[in-house]
Formats: C-alpha cells, structure tokens, sequence
C-alpha cells in the first residue's frame, strides 16, 4: 500500500466513533485502522470518508457509518480461519474489513455496476480474499456454503431462510430486520441446528430487495 494521507483522521475515527462507544475487539479496532476507508467512496467525498455518518455511494445506495459498521464486525466474532459471506457489497468497504479479519469471504452485490466499482476500490485498496459476486444475495451463495458467518447490509423485513441454512455450525448471522425506514439489528447463532435470536439496537439501512427481502423496487 502507498503512504497513506488519511491516517491520521482514521486513527480519530478507531478512537473517539467506535473505541469510545464501547467496540473493544483488537482485531477489529487494527482492521478498521489499517483499511484506507478513503478509497472506497465515491471522487470528491474522500474528505468526509471518515465524518461519523454513512455516505452515498451511487444508484441510491451507502456506505455505512463507521461505528455501526464496526458494530456488525465485531458481532461476527471472526475467526482467522472462517468464511463469510457478506449480502450487500456497496462500495466493498465493509467486504475488505471481513477479508482482513477471516480466510475468505464472498460477497453478494445485487447491481452489476456497483459489483465493478466494489472490485476496482478493493484492488486499488491492495486488499485481497473477497469474490464479489452479481446476483439476489437473498438467495445466498449455495456454491461456496456453509458459511462461519453472514452479514446483511441491507434492511430486510425478515431474514432470508436461504442464509440460515447455509449458515455451519457454531456460525454468526448479522442482519437489519424490519420495517422500511429503520429496523432492529439482530445476530443469530447456531448451535446443534438450533438458532438463538439476540438483538442487538436500532439502525436505518437502504432495503435489501430480491425474492426473500423486499419484492421490488416499489416495497410496500
Ligand atoms: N456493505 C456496503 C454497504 C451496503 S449498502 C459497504 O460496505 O459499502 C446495501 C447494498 O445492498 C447496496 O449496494 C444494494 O444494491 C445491495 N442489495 C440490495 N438488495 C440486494 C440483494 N438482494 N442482493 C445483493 N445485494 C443487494
């Protein structure tokens, strides 16, 4: 990676958004330190990269703000040897946190440009591991399951069956469940094919739209 001019203000972000709210694990305060955030939003937002807010990231959609962000991956609770699948590549921001923290991660992104431009930020950010896939990640990713934990980055009024079931063993779920607007974050565990439900607060997301999320562009 090239010298890096937003370090600093990535250092205040770790501290003072996400430290000071209580995230305390290691691993991912150093990945939120070390993945240039910078590089993963649109030209001429570089600056505000690392304000404490989500930011657009074209087609209507955004990058989460920072702290909830870290929330989600600290949630997960990564191993270094898991796999994860991530529904809703974006920007490819929080895809590039996931493939610091875990052995492989693929990621599901429902609109074909925002596939491309998530590829390009993660090559241009040096990062490797994560396969960007084109599809309805509603559905999962079948080919590559089961997966150590799954992560939805797009509000959903329920949580796609598919994702459960391809859910291994001792696996994490995160996701936004709820109502269009704001939704309550919620973390599934699987122990002996049962799920314990946990949640987790309150967020806002862009809605996850596909066969078992929101049916169409016009959600009800
Ligand atoms: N995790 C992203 C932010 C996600 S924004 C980041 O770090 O930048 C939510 C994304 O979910 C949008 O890009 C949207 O197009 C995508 N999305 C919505 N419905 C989807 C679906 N069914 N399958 C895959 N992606 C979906």
């Amino acid at each position: 990676m090239k010298t890096d001019p937003c370090k600093r203000e990535r250092e205040e972000m770790v501290e003072f958004q996400i430290r000071a709210r209580g995230v305390g694990d290691r691993r991912v305060l150093a990945a939120m330190r070390k993945i240039p955030r910078h590089l993963f939003v649109p030209k001429g937002f570089e600056r505000a990269a690392y304000e404490d807010r989500p930011l657009p990231i074209g087609e209507g959609q955004t990058i989460s703000q920072p702290y909830i962000v870290a929330v989600m991956t600290e949630q997960l609770e990564l191993a270094p040897q898991d796999r994860v699948l991530e529904i809703g590549t974006g920007s490819g921001y929080q895809a590039a946190l996931l493939a610091e923290l875990a052995a492989n991660v693929i990621s599901v992104e429902r609109l074909p440009d925002l596939a491309d431009r998530a590829r390009e930020n993660l090559a241009r950010a040096g990062v490797t591991g994560v396969e960007v896939v084109v599809g309805d990640g509603t559905q999962g990713y079948p080919p590559e399951a089961p997966y150590n934990a799954v992560i939805v980055t797009a509000a959903t009024p329920d949580i796609p069956q598919p994702l459960v079931k391809q859910l291994a063993e001792g696996g994490r779920l995160i996701a936004p469940v709820g109502p269009r607007e704001c939704q309550d974050l919620v973390k599934l565990v699987k122990h002996e094919g049962r799920v314990e439900k946990i949640p987790l607060g309150g967020v806002c997301f862009v809605p996850l739209i596909g066969q078992f999320g929101w049916k169409g562009e016009r959600f009800p």
